[in-house]
């Protein structure tokens, strides 16, 4: 019996000896998400009965309830029931407006409360809402980036923030107020160089084109030194000509076209949805930015709901609220009700084409709030553009994490993942609308709700 009996004392040595490394994981882990509905982001049939452990900041397990045991002493969010899934990455959002309709209005009475309200506002509600990383594409650059330091050095909460510093552009147009301070004018396709070699060293992470009236060589050359430095670009156009001007200038792998679908025309020629997928441009719609003011037409209770007014100073909640008195008087609402269809339909041809779709919501312009811009944007992918809820998901998860060359750290849920997470009350592959209805966010292993 002896020799049998410390065979298994040895197999059972031996059997410790060999687990100690994989169990180290469990050892260290700081936090646990136990017992939900996971969907990791990679597309795959969601994982029931989930297990995800936090060391510090990074994600170290990634299973079920039968093969991940959860350390005693744990920290440990309880899941059951509930959707668990990477924070959503936004990549089109406004830090320095909330939603309120008069942008002139706006700069003019809040530039002085920009750094002590606007800008804490704006990201605490979009983490608070689940969305755990953004771009910005339009804050003033000293302001976004004393932003992203204030987040970064943990003074104040806020999602991730990738930078687009000041819009590229040829000429300050009524588009934007004459004294708007961060656009830059591009004056030939050298300046566009310069231009871009200037924001790669400060810091920026991502360049801005804002210009219908760029020429393609200019837009060649921004594209071109942009690509060079690492840098994706974000061009924000309108009419069919410049989209072709904007294809035909390089705009690459990636690169976001936002407020894609614009215009009245149903259709876009073969030749534009053929660069389109040739050159893997990414599409960024922002309906819900166009959208917005409709639906408050539709249902002014939008307006009050008191999900808007809940993070932010009552006085500056209480003049959003009366600049939509009379939405349907809105400079902009005819368009946002003439174009809908039309938009909607080009975003379907190009889906079925089989463009790229991420998620960028625009989120802090006009009936636009944060407080819900990025899971409106995912109702109406999936609802009017056609997207599968997994791939609308994606759009706003793992695609999202590819445009800001992010994919090996953020998106998915997997082990050595920074560990951006959400846990959602509802089950959005079938309601996708239950992404709003936030349980908890956890950003860089910390549990901020
Ligand atoms: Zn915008």
């Amino acid at each position: 019996m002896m020799p049998k009996k410390s065979g298994i004392a040895a197999a059972l040595i031996t059997a410790l000896v060999v687990a100690l490394p994989t169990a180290s994981p469990a050892q260290d882990a700081t936090l646990a998400i136990v017992g939900g509905r996971l969907i990791d982001g990679y597309g795959g049939p969601p994982i029931h009965d989930s297990v995800v452990l936090i060391s510090g900041n990074r994600i170290t397990a990634v299973g079920t309830q039968n093969d991940i045991e959860v350390p005693s002493g744990v920290a440990v969010i309880d899941a059951d029931g509930r959707t668990v899934m990477p924070g959503l990455i936004d990549l089109h959002v406004h830090f320095d407006i909330l939603g309120h309709g008069n942008y002139d209005h706006w700069f003019e009475t809040y530039e002085s409360r920009m750094r002590s309200d606007v800008l804490p506002t704006a990201a605490r509600i979009m983490l608070n809402a689940g969305v755990t990383s953004v771009r910005d594409l339009g804050t003033d650059i000293d302001n976004a980036f004393w932003l992203r330091e204030q987040i970064n050095s943990g003074a104040m909460p806020g999602p991730r923030t990738f930078i687009a510093g000041p819009f590229l552009r040829k000429t300050v147009t009524s588009f934007v107020s004459p004294d708007f301070v961060d656009t830059w004018v591009v004056e030939s396709p050298a300046d566009g160089r310069r231009k871009v070699r200037q924001l790669a060293g400060m810091g920026v992470d991502v360049i801005k084109t804002q210009d219908e009236a760029l020429s393609r060589e200019e837009l060649a050359a921004i594209y071109d030194e942009a690509h060079k430095h690492g840098l994706r670009v974000a061009t924000h156009l309108f009419s069919q000509r410049a989209l072709r001007t904007a294809l035909e200038a390089g705009i690459g792998q990636w690169d976001t076209i936002e407020h894609i679908g614009a215009g009245s025309q149903p259709r876009y020629p073969d030749d534009i949805v053929n660069m389109i997928i040739e050159q893997q441009v990414a599409m960024a719609p922002t309906i819900i930015a166009e959208e917005g003011l409709r639906q408050i037409y539709l249902n002014p209770e939008l307006v009050h709901d008191p999900a808007w007014g809940a993070l932010m100073p009552a006085d500056i909640y209480a003049d959003i609220r009366g600049s939509y008195a009379n939405v349907q008087r809105h400079p902009l609402f005819n368009r946002a009700v003439l174009h809908r269809e039309s938009k909607m339909m080009k975003l379907r041809q190009l889906y079925q084409a089989g463009a790229n779709f991420i998620v960028a919501s625009d989120s802090g312009s006009r009936a636009n709030p944060h407080h819900n811009a990025a899971s409106r944007e995912i109702h109406f992918l999936v609802k009017e553009v056609g997207l599968t809820p997994m791939e609308a998901i994606m759009a706003a998860t793992r695609w999202a994490a590819v445009v800001l060359q992010k994919q090996n750290e953020l998106g998915t849920i997997t082990e050595g993942k920074l560990a951006d997470i959400i846990v959602i009350d509802g089950d959005p592959l079938e309601y996708p609308g239950d992404l709003r209805h936030v349980i908890h966010v956890i950003k860089d292993g910390v549990q901020i709700r």
